[in-house]
């Protein structure tokens, strides 16, 4: 096997095939936009709500810096969620609409919960798979060790099937599976 097949092959075992940078996925559109809602909200609070009597300077500047992190947070998470949704190949329109829409985060919460799991490719024909896939669905190419006689997933240091006793030593597993058991 080629070295960018093996590459490949380990990006879809990791289920991860752009690499799971969390920076790299907030878009630059967004880290600007929460800069500015961060400026914009210290604004809001020192000069365009009114100032009363009594008013310390340490509580308004707490409150400016709480509300402007909590603002550019969600910002960010949002820019998050557009470029996550996509990579899921999940309806990105309907659930920016949720993320945003449904208020004080529960949106971002219904979202984490219910993503669906990242789609990566065959190392060997480019076929869509999920993560749990044990063969290529389109060329058979094998992605995890599995059992020759129940085809259920085992570890390759096991010498025999958890399930059905099967001796994994006839199987001739390839060898490109042993690389990634660790
Ligand atoms: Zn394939
Ligand atoms: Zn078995």
């Amino acid at each position: 096997m080629s070295r960018p097949e093996a590459h490949n092959l380990m990006q879809a075992r990791n289920g991860n095939p752009e690499g799971d940078d969390a920076l790299r996925m907030i878009p630059n559109w967004s880290i600007a936009l929460a800069i500015l809602v961060f400026a914009a909200v210290q604004v809001l609070f020192h000069h365009v709500l009114p100032h009363q009597k009594h008013d310390m300077l340490p509580m308004r500047l707490l409150m400016g810096y709480s509300w402007g992190t909590a603002f550019a947070s969600y910002v960010l998470l949002v820019g998050y969620v557009s470029r996550d949704v996509k990579r899921r190949k999940m309806t990105a329109g309907l659930w920016m609409l949720i993320v945003i829409l449904m208020p004080g985060g529960i949106g971002a919460v219904v979202y984490f919960l219910l993503r669906q799991p990242i789609l990566s490719r065959c190392p060997h024909c480019r076929t869509e798979i999920a993560a749990d896939f044990h063969f290529c669905p389109q060329c058979q190419f094998q992605m995890a060790p599995v059992c020759g006689q129940c085809y259920r997933g085992v570890r390759i240091t096991d010498a025999y099937c958890t399930q059905c006793g099967h001796d994994l030593t006839e199987d001739h597993t390839p060898s490109r599976l042993r690389a990634y058991s660790e």
